[in-house]
Order: C-alpha cells, then structure tokens, then sequence
C-alpha cells in the first residue's frame, strides 16, 4: 500500500475524522495518482486512515476508512450503500415524492461519488477521475443494493470526452417525469450537466408555496427549468419567470404543462436578471415575493458576477421591485459563502437601504443530502426567507 505522511502535529485534525486529505498537511507521499489508496499515517509511523486520491477543487482526495485492515472492494461499498438506504427508507415510503439523493458523498462515507434515485432511474455523479477509477465495484454494489429501472452517469470532473450516459438497464425515453411534493417535473438524465431538477432545493420549494406564495405574485429570478414558479403557481396569482438561457423558455412551458397549469397564463422572460430589474422598473412592475437562487459565478457579455462580491446588487434590485411589505427568498448553493458571512451581505444591503426585515426562515439541506460532521463545506445550501418592511 502506498503511504502519505503527515506534517507535525496535523495528526489531530485527522484522529478527529476530518474526511478531506488536504496536500499541505502531506510532508511526503508515494508518488501518489489519481484512484490511487493510501495509508495516511504520521510522521512516526503511526496508521490513522485508509483513503484514495481524488483530486476536486480541493484536497488531494478522501478518507474511506479508519480499520487498517479493510479492503476496498465491492462489499465495502455495498455495505456502504445498505447503509445509506437505511436511512432513506423513509423517503420511499412518503407520498407524492419518488426523487431523492440516495448517497451524499462525504456524509455517506464516499466524497467524490453521489447516487440519486428519480422514480427508480438512478444518476451517479463521479467528481474526480480518482474516484471513477471504483467505477467497476461501485457499479457491482449498487446493482447489489438498489433497486432500479436504469443508471446513468455524469462525470463532474475536468478533461474527459465522455461526459456521461448510460450505464446499465432500461433506456427510457428522455425527458422522464418525476414528482416532488405533489408537484411534477420533467428530469433528463443524458443531458449535459444538469437534469431539470436541483433535488437539495425540495423543502425550499415546498416553504415557497405553502408560506409565501398564497395570493401572491411571485418573480423567481434564474428561474432555469422554473421549479420554483411551478411550485408556487399553485397558490400564487401569478408567476414569473425569468433566466438568460433560450432552453429555459420551453422547459418552464413544459413543467407548468406537467402540472395541469397553462403555461400561457404565466410570465417568462429569456432576460439576464438585471435587466430585467431595469426594464421591471421602467415598466413600474411590482411582486409580493422575489425568490433569488443564483448561480455561485455567471458570466454574460458584459460582466462576470459572483456571489459573494455581487449578492448585494441582486437584493438592491430585487427591492426596487418588491411592493410593500414583500417577500424575498435568497439563496446560496456556493460552499465558500459560509451562512454567517451570506448573512451579513443580507443585513449589511438592507440596512443601507434603509428598509426594516425579519429572517423569516433559514434553511439547509434536506435529510437525504447527508452532510459529514466535521466537514463545514458539505453543508453548502443556504436559504433565507425574508419579510421586508417597507
Ligand atoms: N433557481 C434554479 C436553478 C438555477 S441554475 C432552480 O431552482 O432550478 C442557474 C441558472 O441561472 C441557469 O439556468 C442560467 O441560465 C441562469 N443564469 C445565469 N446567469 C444569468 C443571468 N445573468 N441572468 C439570468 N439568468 C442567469
């Protein structure tokens, strides 16, 4: 077995189950390469972990296990996986929801490596060429512990042509349908890097329409596939929509179509959001609840924005067009914006403002996205539902 040492005195941070092998607390190693196992041990010799390179943004790879005698094979990650049901048997039983994340990376015990079940079509999700490297026993356990109609792939990782597709089973026709909440939405799963749905946003979505859209008129802002507007169109007066990619047009058509609601009688516009604040503005256009779920970076023609430099340009915008007393809903999916400082924007925009708030709600990740104890950035979903007053 290959061997990685530690610098002096980072023992602890590992002895207390940090998942993550960070490169600068290595003092040597073995020539380590992607998909490669090693033994982390310090620097006398002592075994504290088995773990595998797999480099993502970040780190050198992860830990697997802390039993110098286990081996990685097909049964280490099936009796992984068994454990992982387990704890999702709860969402196979629910009504009106048949998609969820099977296995969450870290928090399961694998970082790098994410399973979801949309109506029986299970998606992995490779995030470096390391882990990808299991892909012959991660494939055998899953066919050993899931049940399911097929599998896709979609690899997360840079420099690779193939990109993703289908692994094993059924071939169904694309777009799928899967429900959440009593609520319908189109999922294709052989197509490029999204698939119509960002699960980890479930319990947002169904906040939105039990609490803040009743009555209300709705703007959801990078709208995509308009999950949120289709949710909340089923209390809300109205809807609108709004995302600077053409493909959104039809796919948010498609999803109110799902859902027996005229695509027609709702709003969409294939705008970049701030100007659409500026036309929203000339136009004298007002709604009672903005929801904000931005990508972490975007660029378009102009400029480049990112949300931690930018946040506060969205919520100014969004509070020339909220009416009185309104809603906003902000959302963060970016694991370097940290809840604390994704706060203070928030309280820091508003006060220069000079409009008066309350934090409504805070949420984060759902049950079955499963996020490791000693790991901050696993719990990277922030949603904050604001009342403003003005
Ligand atoms: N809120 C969505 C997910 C957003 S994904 C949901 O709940 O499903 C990010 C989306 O932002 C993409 O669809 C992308 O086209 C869009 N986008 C990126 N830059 C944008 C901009 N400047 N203005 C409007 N939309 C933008």
């Amino acid at each position: 077995m290959k061997i990685a040492t530690l610098n002096k005195g980072k023992e602890t941070k590992y002895l207390n189950q940090y998942p993550l092998v960070d490169e600068e607390d290595i003092y040597q190693h073995d020539h380590l390469k992607e998909g490669d196992l090693f033994y982390l041990m310090t620097e006398s010799d002592q075994y504290i972990a088995t773990a595998y390179v797999g480099r993502q943004h970040k780190g050198l790879g992860w830990v697997l296990s802390y039993d110098q005698n286990e081996v990685i094979n097909t049964q280490f990650f099936e009796s992984l996986f068994k454990q992982a049901l387990e704890e999702r048997e709860y969402y196979y039983h629910i009504e009106g929801t048949n998609a969820f994340r099977l296995f969450n990376a870290e928090g399961d015990g694998v970082g790098g490596l994410t399973i979801d079940n949309y109506n029986g079509h299970l998606l992995i999700q490779w995030y470096s060429r390391g882990i990808y490297k299991f892909r012959y026993n991660v494939v055998e356990a899953i066919q050993n512990v899931f049940e399911f109609k097929s599998i896709y792939e979609k690899m997360r990782f840079k420099d690779t042509e193939y990109t993703g597709g289908h692994v094993l089973g059924e071939t169904p026709e694309f777009p799928i349908v899967i429900e959440e909440n009593f609520t319908f939405y189109n999922v294709d799963l052989n197509d490029g890097l999204m698939t119509g749905i960002f699960l980890d946003q479930k319990e947002v979505r169904k906040k939105l329409r039990d609490h803040f859209s009743e009555g209300r008129t709705i703007l959801n802002l990078f709208s995509y596939t308009g999950a949120f507007s289709v949710i909340a169109a089923q209390n809300a007066e109205m809807t609108t929509s709004v995302d600077l990619a053409n493909r959104s047009r039809a796919l948010t058509e498609e999803n109110f179509g799902l859902n027996g609601i005229d695509p027609k009688s709702q709003y969409i516009y294939v705008m970049d959001t701030f100007d659409f604040y500026n036309y929203a503005a000339r136009h004298a256009k007002q709604y009672d609840t903005i929801v904000i779920d931005p990508p972490s970076f975007a660029r378009n023609k102009k400029k480049t924005f990112s949300v931690q430099k930018n946040y506060d340009d969205l919520i100014n915008g969004a509070l020339d067009i909220l009416a009185p007393n309104g809603s906003m809903l902000l959302c963060t999916n970016s694991s370097v914006f940290p809840l604390k400082s994704f706060k203070n924007v928030i309280k820091k925009t508003l006060e220069s403002a000079g409009v008066e708030y309350e934090i409504e709600e805070v949420m984060g990740l759902p049950k079955d996205f499963k996020t490791h104890p000693h790991y901050k950035p696993s719990k990277y979903l922030k949603a904050v539902f604001l009342n403003i007053k003005h």
